[in-house]
C-alpha cells in the first residue's frame, strides 16, 4: 500500500527543484502556447486510474510552463511574497503528516506549533500579548474573523447577545470606513450583516491616510475601520490620534494590516505604524510579507474572550485552562495545520531576519522608484513601504506602457487606480528579490518607455 510512496515523492522534490531553480531566468508570466496547452488536461472524467508517477509527470509537464512566476525574484503583482525555504520545506513534512488541526486530541503537535507560534507573532508585532489569535486563509478571513469579534463585543456593551439572538432587533451599529478601505473589509462586512453600505466613509490625504479630524462622533455602537498599509500607496492611518479618540468613546478600532502590520516588525518602519497596539483588533496574511506558502493569514483580537464568543464551535466554549483548543479560535474546524510554516518562517529568520526582509523590500521599492524617475517616469506616492506606484505621461500612454511590460515578461506588475487616473503598481514584497532584479526590472522598464 504504502509502497505507492517509494520514489514518488523524491520525484515530486526533483520536479519541484527544477521548477525553483528556473525561476530567475524565466518568464514571469507564462506563454500564451503554455496556457493553450492547459486544453490537454480537459479531457474527460477518467474511468480507470492512472499510476501517481504518471499523475505527477502530467501535473509538471503540462501544468509548471503554466504558472506564474510568483514564487520567483521579479513578481511585483498585487502584494505576494515567494515562500522561504524553510517554509516550503515544512508545508511539505506537515502535508506527510497530514495532521487535522482542530484540537491537541486531533493533533497534540499541530496544537502546540500553532499555540507557541501565536506567542511568537504577538511579540514580533509588538501587539498586546494576551491577545486571542486565529490562524485563517487570508486577510479576507482574517478580517472577517476580527469583525465578528468586534461585532459581538459591542453588542454586548450594548445589552445584545449576537452570537445567540442574531442582528435582528440588535441596536444599530455605527461602523466607520476610509474612502480607501480595501474591498476585503467591506466584504467581510457584508458577510457578518452589518451591510457593505451602511458605513460611513471617512475621506483621506493625499497618500490615503483617513483624516482623524473628519471621523464622526464616536461611541459604544462604533467600530472604526482602520488600514496599515493601503494596497496602493503603502501608507497607513494615523493610529494614535484615532485610537485615542476611539477608546475614550468605547468604540472598537480594527487594523486591516494584510501586509503592513509587518511595518511594526523593523525598526526602522515601525514609526509608519505608530499607535497601532492600541487598536483593538488586527487582521494581516502570512502569505504576502511573511512569505509563507499560500495560504495563511492571521486574525489577533485584543480582547480574547471576544473572539471566541465569535467563533467557538460551543457557546460554552472552554477557558484555556486545558491548553488552547484551535478550534475555539477559528471559524473554521478540520483543517490544515497553517501555523506550521509561520512558525518555519519566523524560526528560519528570526527577530532579525524579518526586520531585514521587510526594510530590505521597503529599500528595493525605493531604489526601484528612483530608478524609474530617473528615467523619466512619475511615481505617484511616497514611496515609505513597499508599494510603489508609476504612471508615464497620459492615462493612454501609463495603459500602453502597463501592456507593453505584462507582455515582455521580464517582470510582472498589475495596473489600479490611483486618486483618478490608472497607474501602474509595484509591490516588493518577496525574499527572493535581489539588486539585480531591481536593476534589470527597472532597466527593462525604462526601456519600453522610451518606445512607448
Ligand atoms: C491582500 C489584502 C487583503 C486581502 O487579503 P487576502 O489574503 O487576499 O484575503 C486585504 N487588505 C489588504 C490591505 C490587502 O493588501
Amino acid at each position: 500500500m504504502f509502497d505507492d510512496y517509494k520514489d514518488l515523492l523524491g520525484d515530486a522534490a526533483a520536479r519541484a527543484e527544477r521548477y525553483i531553480s528556473s525561476l530567475p531566468e524565466r518568464e514571469v508570466f507564462p506563454t500564451d502556447k503554455a496556457i493553450e496547452a492547459l486544453e490537454k488536461l480537459d479531457k474527460p472524467l477518467p474511468e480507470r486510474g492512472t499510476a501517481p508517477r504518471q499523475v505527477l509527470a502530467m501535473l509538471d509537464t503540462i501544468g509548471s510552463p503554466a504558472t506564474v512566476a510568483s514564487a520567483g525574484p521579479r513578481y511585483f503583482g498585487f502584494v505576494t511574497g515567494g515562500a522561504l525555504p524553510a517554509t516550503l520545506a515544512a508545508n511539505w513534512l506537515a502535508s506527510a503528516w497530514d495532521q487535522n488541526a482542530f484540537s491537541d486530541v486531533s493533533s497534540p503537535v499541530a496544537t502546540a506549533i500553532e499555540a507557541i507560534t501565536a506567542k511568537w507573532l504577538l511579540d514580533i508585532l509588538d501587539l498586546p500579548r494576551g491577545s486571542g489569535v486565529s490562524f485563517v486563509t487570508g486577510a479576507t478571513m482574517a478580517n472577517f474573523t476580527c469583525l465578528a469579534a468586534a461585532r459581538g463585543a459591542q453588542l454586548k456593551k450594548l445589552g445584545w447577545d449576537v452570537e445567540a439572538d442574531g442582528l435582528f432587533g440588535a441596536p444599530l451599529l455605527d461602523v466607520v470606513v476610509s474612502e480607501e478601505s480595501h474591498a476585503a473589509v467591506v466584504k467581510a462586512l457584508g458577510m457578518l450583516g452589518l451591510g457593505r453600505n451602511r458605513v460611513r466613509s471617512v475621506s483621506t490625504d493625499g497618500q490615503g491616510r483617513m483624516l482623524a479630524e473628519k471621523l464622526p462622533p464616536l461611541s459604544a455602537h462604533s467600530i472604526v475601520c482602520l488600514q496599515a498599509g493601503n494596497v496602493n500607496s503603502g501608507s497607513s492611518d494615523p493610529f494614535g490620534a484615532i485610537c485615542d479618540m476611539a477608546n475614550r468613546a468605547g468604540a472598537w478600532t480594527h487594523v486591516d494590516g494584510a501586509f503592513g502590520l509587518w511595518a511594526n516588525a523593523a525598526p526602522k518602519r515601525a514609526p509608519l505604524v505608530a499607535g497601532i497596539e492600541q487598536a483593538s483588533s488586527w487582521a494581516t496574511d502570512g502569505h504576502k510579507w511573511l512569505n509563507v506558502p499560500y495560504d495563511c493569514g492571521i486574525a489577533f483580537v485584543s480582547d480574547p474572550v471576544a473572539l471566541k464568543r465569535a467563533v467557538a464551535i460551543s457557546a460554552a466554549y472552554l477557558p484555556d485552562n486545558d491548553g488552547r483548543q484551535p478550534l475555539d479560535y477559528t471559524p473554521e474546524s478540520s483543517r490544515r495545520a497553517r501555523g506550521i510554516e509561520v512558525w518555519a518562517a519566523l524560526s528560519s529568520l528570526g527577530r532579525e531576519g524579518v526586520a531585514d526582509l521587510v526594510e530590505r523590500n521597503c529599500v528595493h521599492a525605493q531604489r526601484l522608484a528612483r530608478r524609474l524617475r530617473n528615467g523619466g517616469l512619475n511615481i505617484l506616492n511616497e514611496v515609505s513601504l513597499n508599494q510603489v506606484l508609476v504612471a508615464s505621461g497620459d492615462a493612454d500612454s501609463t495603459r500602453r506602457l502597463l501592456q507593453r511590460i505584462q507582455s515582455d515578461r521580464t517582470c510582472w506588475c498589475g495596473g489600479t487606480e490611483w486618486r483618478n487616473q490608472p497607474a501602474i503598481r509595484l509591490s516588493v514584497s518577496s525574499w527572493a528579490t535581489q539588486d539585480v532584479d531591481i536593476k534589470r526590472t527597472a532597466d527593462r522598464i525604462v526601456e519600453l518607455a522610451q518606445h512607448n
